[in-house]
């Protein structure tokens, strides 16, 4: 075998197919909705997680942040969701994936819709709008774009509702309104109420006062800490264990013939603070060249090209990342199955030409557009272990 020349030791970049997959349709957070409904006997619902047993009053509970790993790490932070874990106790709690990216407008679309990103068109924190040829913020729909052109499918909850099925959302007052609670988690009714407590003793309430029922409950905190303070710091290890008790309050008022579902739409991971693990693409003029819009997030880019230069784009993006990014082309990605099997025409230039996603412990920062972003000690988006696994804890009546 022919030793490389001493100039030639860059690593190869990392195959896209090598980058693991979201189980989209058997175990992903857009199949929980759909199987839940399918047990109610909601018409044109299917039951993707198949080894779930049908319950008449259904209760999704989403923890924002709340990684499968950061959980299984922190037993002692979280007594009663570790007693719901595979491994202990009898418990059935297991990992599913959230989807790709990792973020929340891209999961809490998913969750809603019971589509994959590459149906419902949220791939991404930011993505281009191929009518403006500007980037949108999906979590904060800025610039305004009109939501049902932007997602038209109805919600699982509208589909549940329109069968008779008491479908309900209890979560902050200040997502009574927005476009993402439309496109993503409309259907029935939504109560907006401030602390978790009244939002466990409501989200009861509601599973009670019905025969048939699908509640939706969130709490954002944890994700907030882990962000600002990482995963594992004393902030963060004090949220996981206030939502523990949250998740224990409501499963103690569950009425007959209940089940609740503990959930996350991703999880996180810390990125040090240097610049071996934050590549700054305002400084790199590698990484620049050719680059129309930087989209997406530190951990899960997207990357559209003045016309012409996507394919310098890719094979520059892939030697400066080598192996610490996934770089796929567009096509690469859609035939990879990152965003699920198939991607709807609308959506299809929201996506980026080039797709960034960090394998290891990085992030492709930008000092400059995002100076707020790019100082966040926890991250997620990518499709590591530690970000894609969430939990799907379980909880009978
Ligand atoms: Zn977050």
């Amino acid at each position: 075998m022919v030793q490389p020349a001493a100039w030639d030791t860059d690593p190869e970049p990392l195959p896209v197919d090598s980058a693991p997959v979201p189980e989209y349709g058997t175990g992903s957070l857009a199949d929980l909705l759909p199987t839940l409904a399918a047990g109610l006997g909601v018409p044109g619902a299917t039951a993707g997680i198949t080894e779930l047993t049908p319950a008449d009053r259904n209760c999704v509970f989403l923890i924002d942040g709340l990684g499968w790993e950061q959980l299984r790490a922190h037993p002692a932070d979280a007594p009663f969701m570790t007693s719901l874990l595979g491994s202990s106790r009898g418990g059935t709690g297991r990992p599913i994936t959230a989807g790709y990216p990792a973020t929340t407008a891209t999961s809490l679309a998913s969750v809603g819709t019971g589509l994959p990103p590459g149906a419902h068109g949220l791939p991404g924190y930011t993505v281009r709008n191929p009518d403006t040829g500007e980037l949108m913020n999906q979590l904060r729909w800025q610039p305004w774009t009109t939501p049902g052109a932007w997602q038209p499918y109805p919600t699982v909850f509208d589909l549940a509702h329109r069968a008779g099925v008491h479908a309900a959302q209890v979560s902050s007052p200040t997502f009574a309104n927005t476009p993402l609670t439309k496109v993503a988690l409309s259907g029935g009714t939504f109560h907006g109420r401030l602390s978790g407590e009244d939002r466990m003793d409501l989200a009861a309430e509601q599973l009670a006062g019905a025969d048939r029922a699908l509640v939706y409950t969130y709490y954002a905190e944890v994700d907030g800490a882990g962000h600002r303070f990482g995963v594992d710091s004393d902030t963060w290890r004090g949220q996981l264990a206030h939502v523990d008790r949250l998740v224990q309050r409501l499963a103690e008022q569950l009425p007959p013939r209940s089940a609740l579902y503990v959930t996350a739409d991703h999880g996180m991971i810390d990125v040090p603070f240097d610049e071996d693990h934050r590549i700054d693409f305002d400084e790199d003029w590698e990484l620049k060249a050719g680059v129309a819009l930087l989209g997406g997030e530190g951990r899960a880019r997207h990357v559209y090209a003045v016309p012409g230069a996507h394919n310098d784009v890719l094979t520059c993006w892939r030697e400066v990342l080598g192996e610490q990014f996934w770089v796929a082309s567009r096509d690469e990605a859609i035939e990879a199955g990152w965003f699920g099997p198939r991607i709807d025409d609308r959506v299809y230039d929201r996506i980026g030409d080039v797709i960034a996603a960090a394998r290891d412990d990085v992030l492709l920062i930008a000092s400059e557009r995002e100076p707020k972003e790019s100082s966040m000690v926890g991250n997620h988006g990518s499709m590591t272990p530690a970000e894609q696994l969430v939990p799907l804890l379980e909880v009978r009546s």
